[in-house]
């Protein structure tokens, strides 16, 4: 029972993991896109176990999968051959365009972004690194520095060598939509914070954490050429936005047109297992080779089975389609609730990776946040479970897994108009 769960929590776990809602949610089962509580409530997911469980919870061709690798063979390591790592390395290699066709398996995001730091220095030979203000890569010690969002900070050693740059911020930076003006500011400070030459260069193409930020348009291709000029590599993180969520693309760098020299991959790769990956260029991927480098759990048969069968669901459901048909429906209707409720500063994003932003005033855009912790109070009360982030935690996170429906997203629509109409 939630009391007992929630006291032993206490007694047992550290104090740093927090719950999201205030009265909390004691979950114990998941049907693709419904979750159930102790009581068999059923709840809308439309945050996907922050954007993790992609194909939708307990998918079956994902748990056959994951059940026959399971009974045959669960652990070994890289250091014997399994058929699961390297067919699931080349059926995801098929998926990249250009160049980036080596992987190296790991377990989380900011392990995958720990590494792509580290090819980088490698592979350049110098040390700086560039992300953006209101970027979320990951919490270990060296991710955290990349990671430049106050929420999630500590007052420790982090990040050395980490610069951060001018967030593209359509909604709440100073150039609106314009990509290329911003960039200028990463110019600015490879000439005036570095030696000039720098390692790389780190993004989310719609930041997830930070609020379902969609970099301004133009930047990225601008972005890319300054840093390459510097002789660094370009790192984009698709932890959130890969696998085709966005519905334009399958990978969220190509709604800009670039391709990037390292790309990051975790959640919704493996539905919910602990599989992340780093894919890169064989030339890149060599630097690695000069020494001894392991991981005792990357791509391991069970988890490759779960991240194949992902790829095999993707495909025969269709749902990078899929993801474009809803999430234009859904940004149609939550564009009209905009124009019914002035609390709606901004909506955003793509396919099913979309941001609401609340705000108290439309012109000052000062962040509603106690407004945004009432309603997403409120819209769990009514069975919809919404994500919350932002530098000011005021936006309300949409992101459910890809098998959400039309259904869905109506019913996701009018629980906000509801519980705004009562605001
Ligand atoms: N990158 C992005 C874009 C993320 O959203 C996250 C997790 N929220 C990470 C990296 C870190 O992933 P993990 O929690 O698996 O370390």
């Amino acid at each position: 029972k939630a009391d007992e769960i929630l006291a032993k929590r206490k007694k047992f776990l550290n104090p740093a993991l927090f719950l999201y809602y205030k009265k909390h949610l004691n979950i114990v089962e998941g049907k693709m896109q419904y979750l159930f509580d102790e009581s068999g409530r059923r709840y809308l997911d439309a945050f996907a176990g922050i954007v993790t469980v992609s194909v939708g919870h307990g998918h079956p061709t994902v748990v056959d999968a994951v059940v026959k690798q399971t009974k045959l063979l669960q652990h070994t390591t890289t250091i014997y051959l399994h058929h699961a790592i390297a067919n699931y390395a080349e059926a995801l290699a098929q998926r990249m365009p250009g160049n980036l066709k080596v992987v190296y398996f790991v377990n989380s995001g900011s392990e995958a972004n720990d590494m792509a730091m580290m090819m980088a220095r490698l592979y350049t030979g110098t040390f700086d690194i560039v992300s953006l203000r209101n970027a979320y890569h990951g919490m270990s010690p060296s991710t955290m520095g990349l990671t430049a969002h106050s929420t999630w900070k500590y007052n420790v050693a982090q990040g050395f060598g980490v610069h951060h740059v001018m967030n593209p911020d359509p909604y709440r930076g100073p150039f609106g939509a314009d990509g290329k003006l911003y960039a200028n500011d990463l110019a600015n400070l490879i000439e005036s914070a570095t030696p000039g030459r720098i390692a790389g260069f780190f993004h989310e193409t719609i930041q997830g954490v930070g609020g379902a930020v969609e970099l301004a348009p133009g930047y990225l291709p601008a972005a890319y050429d300054i840093v390459r000029k510097a002789g660094g590599l370009c790192i984009a993180d698709e932890v959130q936005t890969g696998f085709g969520r966005t519905g334009s693309n399958f990978w969220g760098f190509q709604n800009q047109g670039v391709t990037p020299d390292i790309v990051t991959l975790a959640k919704g790769i493996g539905n919910g297992l602990p599989l992340a990956a780093v894919v890169t260029t064989p030339e890149i991927a060599q630097v690695l080779a000069q020494r001894l480098h392991f991981n005792t759990y990357g791509g391991n048969p069970v988890c490759s089975a779960a991240g194949h069968a992902v790829l095999e669901v993707l495909e025969k459901e269709k749902r990078q389609a899929h993801c474009a048909t809803v999430g234009d429906h859904l940004l149609h209707r939550l564009r009209a609730l905009q124009d019914k409720h002035d609390i709606i500063g901004n909506v955003r994003g793509r396919g099913l990776m979309l941001g609401v932003e609340l705000v108290k005033d439309r012109t000052t855009k000062a962040p509603a946040k106690e407004e945004t912790l009432l309603l997403f109070e409120q819209l769990k009360d009514l069975g919809v479970l919404v994500g919350k982030g932002g530098l000011h935690g005021n936006v309300f996170r949409i992101k459910p897994p890809m098998c959400f429906s039309m259904e869905d997203a109506d019913f996701l629509v009018d629980a906000m108009d509801h519980v705004m109409s009562k605001l």
